[in-house]
């Protein structure tokens, strides 16, 4: 069965681009625009009885960000919090990398993507 990727972004051209190469490798996406909607579609999902196996998070995005969204889902009280989260943004300052780490991220790509990378780095959390 295909595994489930939620792609959280607020571009729609970088949700695009990541679609074209996630759904090419083989895996059903979800997009959401922002930490926010993310939650709410991880929550209605999970009504469904369906399952993210992995989360593609952006960092700067309006009404919650990536941050704030990996440590919601990250909580220890959270339903999702064991799922991975791979950060994907234009923001390379170590400060930030290092409270992704600290709330859980998985890893932390800077953007533009390479497409190879970004398929092998999921990999490594999905089989
Ligand atoms: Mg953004």
């Amino acid at each position: 069965m295909k595994k489930n990727i939620l792609i959280v972004d607020d571009s729609p051209t970088l949700r695009a681009s990541v679609n074209f190469v996630l759904t090419g490798g083989g895996y059903n996406v979800f997009q959401s625009e922002n930490g926010e909607a993310g939650l709410k579609m991880l929550e209605d999902l999970r009504k469904k009885g369906e399952r993210i196996n992995l989360i593609i998070s952006d960092v700067n995005m309006p009404k919650m960000n990536g941050l704030e969204f990996l440590r919601a889902v990250k909580d220890s009280k959270s339903l999702f919090k064991f799922i991975p989260v791979i950060i994907l943004t234009t923001e390379r300052e170590e400060i930030l990398k290092q409270q992704g780490r600290e709330y859980g991220a998985a890893g932390w790509m800077t953007k533009p993507f390479k497409p190879d990378l970004l398929l092998s780095i999921i990999k490594k959390f999905i089989r």
